[in-house]
């Protein structure tokens, strides 16, 4: 599970591309990574190379600027503010839903998931705490109000197809249309 990517691509079997192609926008870049926060702490890191498609919004945008003008094989650490990242901590993201909203066969626990329809569109959801009348739950991203702390490394940046381009993101084994 990564919360990283809008669209989280793994790549079973990634070949590095030796050409020395820039990052730069319409390009598809696969890098690996590792996460840590201001502890030193590791957060995540990716099992295989993740691909995505530059300049067009697929990874955070701290993380996307940093990433602009390398090349295959090249490393970089780079840290990533709350703004550039998941956002500030935002306490009005935390709510009461009343317990009849859920089944009420279904055992309600705190670190459960919910996909949640709002004004904004559809949210995700960890619940907090549960009492017989309401369910607390809280619609920040896991990493919310954390500085991220990368170390990637660049496995390979190659031209995005049309298709990529028209829908905007990286095509890969196992992403179907
Ligand atoms: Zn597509």
């Amino acid at each position: 599970m990564s919360f990283l990517f809008v669209r989280l691509i793994i790549l079973p079997s990634y070949k590095e591309i030796k050409m020395a192609e820039e990052i730069k926008k319409g390009k598809i870049v696969a890098f690996s990574y590792e996460l840590k926060d201001d502890d030193g702490d590791l957060i995540e890191k990716s099992e295989q190379p993740l691909e995505y498609l530059h300049g067009s919004n697929n990874i955070i945008p701290g993380l996307e600027r940093e990433m602009e003008g390398l090349k295959a094989g090249d490393t970089k650490n780079i840290t990533v503010s709350p703004e550039e990242g998941y956002g500030e901590y935002d306490d009005s993201l935390v709510f009461d839903v009343p317990r009849e909203n859920f089944p009420k066969e279904m055992e309600i626990e705190i670190g459960m998931e919910f996909k949640t329809d709002t004004d904004d569109g559809e949210m995700i959801v960890v619940v907090n705490a549960v009492t017989d009348e309401a369910v607390e739950v809280d619609g920040n991203h896991p990493l919310a109000g954390e500085n991220l702390h990368f170390s990637i490394k660049v496995e390979g940046v190659r031209d995005a197809t049309p298709q990529e381009l028209q829908h905007g993101h990286a095509h890969h084994d196992g992403h179907n249309h």
